[in-house]
């Protein structure tokens, strides 16, 4: 589903991501951990355009993100491509980021209705099974500020499903929430990990990388250093860095 080879991203002078070699494959939980500021973030937005690497090639369900290739040439995707690559991917960040000023529903409705051209009535069906699927029947009514923490990310999540995607991203979608709040997120996105999808998570909750990953990388300044098994790199660090970072989480 993701390839990464040799991916660079500078920002300026600053090389944040320093040739990360990886794969996800289809249907996998791959969770990515690390250090603050090891580029964690700005390899899932590569992934999803919101950044553009530098160097080497990144591939997303077979296909080169933001370019063509024809022979040996590669061509920038134009905006329209672009659009639909991203539309097959859903992102979930730490902060909810849901409209203010709609309802759970309707935030959940809006880009099918928008983006993909849904009418109406077929948007708020998928909208109150989604929110149904989140734990949230009797929430779709309320406003974002009417809801919890925990109860906003799940409508994030709703949302980004909503669009149907074959990826999902998770940037430390349970580091904003009060302790209380992060078992009703992790609970849904292990239901999604049971029921298939492809998920890229960026956590430092080690419990669910254990027991729901199916793989893991430790990543810091910008280099992937060490990957396997959640069960293995959690249980039997490599790196002295790995070793250094899972006492500081664990
Ligand atoms: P992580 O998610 O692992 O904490 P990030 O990918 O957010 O790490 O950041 C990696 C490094 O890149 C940090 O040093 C951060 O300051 C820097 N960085 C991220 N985004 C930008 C940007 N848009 N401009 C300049 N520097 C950035
Ligand atoms: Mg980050």
């Amino acid at each position: 589903m993701v390839r990464a080879e040799r991916v660079h991203k500078s920002f300026g002078l600053v090389e944040v991501l320093r040739g990360i070699d990886l794969e996800v494959r289809n249907g996998e939980v791959f969770c990515l951990v690390g250090p603050s500021g090891s580029g964690k973030s700005t390899f899932l937005r590569c992934i999803n355009h919101l950044e553009k690497i530098n160097a080497g090639r990144l591939w997303v369900d077979g296909r080169l993100v933001g370019y063509r290739q024809k022979g040996d040439k590669l061509y920038e995707m134009r905006e329209r491509e672009v659009a639909q690559q991203r539309r097959d991917i859903g992102m979930v960040f730490q902060r909810f980021n849901l409209f203010p000023h709609m309802t759970a529903l309707e935030n959940v409705m809006e880009a099918p209705v928008q983006v993909k051209g849904k009418s109406r009535r077929e948007a708020r069906e998928s909208a109150e099974r989604l929110l149904e699927r989140v734990g949230l029947a009797d929430r779709m009514r309320n406003y974002p500020a009417q809801l919890s923490g925990g109860q906003q990310q799940r409508v994030a999540i709703a949302r980004a499903l909503a669009m149907e995607p074959k990826l999902m991203l998770f940037d430390e979608p349970t580091s904003a929430l009060d302790p209380e709040l992060v078992g009703e997120v992790l609970d849904v996105m292990r239901q999604l990990a049971e029921d298939g999808m492809t998920m890229i998570v960026v956590t430092h909750e080690m419990g669910f990388a254990r027991e729901v990953g199916d793989s893991l990388v430790f990543m810091d300044a910008g280099v992937v250093v060490e990957a396997g098994s959640p069960r293995e790199v959690l249980t039997n660090p490599r790196h002295e860095r790995t070793r250094a970072f899972l006492s500081k989480v664990l």
